[in-house]
C-alpha cells in the first residue's frame, strides 16, 4: 500500500538534513573564501628611485585599488603601464558630439594586452586616466579608457614617479578633465 505519510516524513527529513548541515556548509566554505581572498594584498617592489613594480591583489578592482595605493602613498602624478588579466572591464567611449562618455561592460576572461594611462590630481584628488587593450579568446581586441575591471589571474604594473603636482580641470568646451599646468 502506498505510504503517503511516509514520503513526506522522508521529503520533511532530507529538507531538514539539507538545512540544518548542507546550507550552513555552503555559507561556511563561501565566508572562508571570501576572508582567504580579503586577505591578499598588493605586492610592490621599488626597482629604481622612481620605478615601482605593482602587482595588484587577485580580484581586486584596478581604478580603486591603484587609487588607494596612490593615496596611501601620497603619490600625486606618474606614469603607468601594465599587463595581465580580468574577467570583467568597462570600458567608456567619449563621443566629443554629445561630449558624454558611452560606457560598456564587457563580462569575460580577456587578456590586459596593454594598460597605459597616468596617475595626476583633479580637485584635490588622485585622478587616473587609463586606457586599456583587452585581448579576447578568439584573439580579437577591445579597447577604451578604463572606467573599472576585476582582476582575474594577476596585474603587473610599472609605475614612474613624477616629482611634480600635475593638475587637471574641466574644459567645458572640449568636455573633458584635461592637464592644467
Ligand atoms: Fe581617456
Amino acid at each position: 500500500m502506498y505510504n503517503a505519510g511516509g514520503m513526506w516524513t522522508s521529503l520533511i527529513m532530507i529538507v531538514l538534513m539539507l538545512a540544518i548541515f548542507v546550507v550552513p556548509a555552503v555559507i561556511i566554505v563561501y565566508l572562508v573564501n571570501k576572508w582567504i581572498n580579503t586577505k591578499k594584498q598588493n605586492q610592490e617592489t621599488q626597482v629604481k628611485d622612481k620605478d615601482i613594480i605593482l602587482s595588484l591583489a587577485n580580484h581586486s578592482e584596478i581604478m580603486s585599488s591603484l587609487e588607494a595605493y596612490c593615496k596611501g602613498k601620497d603619490l600625486k602624478a606618474g606614469l603607468i603601464s601594465g599587463i595581465g588579466a580580468v574577467n570583467s572591464a568597462t570600458l567608456r567611449f567619449f563621443d566629443p558630439q554629445t561630449k558624454k562618455y558611452v560606457d560598456k561592460t564587457f563580462s569575460e576572461q580577456m587578456e590586459i594586452a596593454n594598460l597605459t594611462g597616468n596617475i595626476s590630481m583633479l580637485d584635490g584628488k588622485v585622478y587616473l586616466h587609463l586606457h586599456v587593450t583587452l585581448g579576447r579568446d578568439d584573439y580579437s581586441t577591445i579597447a577604451g579608457h578604463l572606467l573599472s575591471a576585476t582582476v582575474n589571474g594577476a596585474c603587473e604594473l610599472s609605475i614612474r614617479k613624477i616629482d611634480k603636482v600635475l593638475n587637471r580641470k574641466f574644459d567645458p568646451e572640449i568636455g573633458l578633465n584635461v592637464y592644467d599646468f
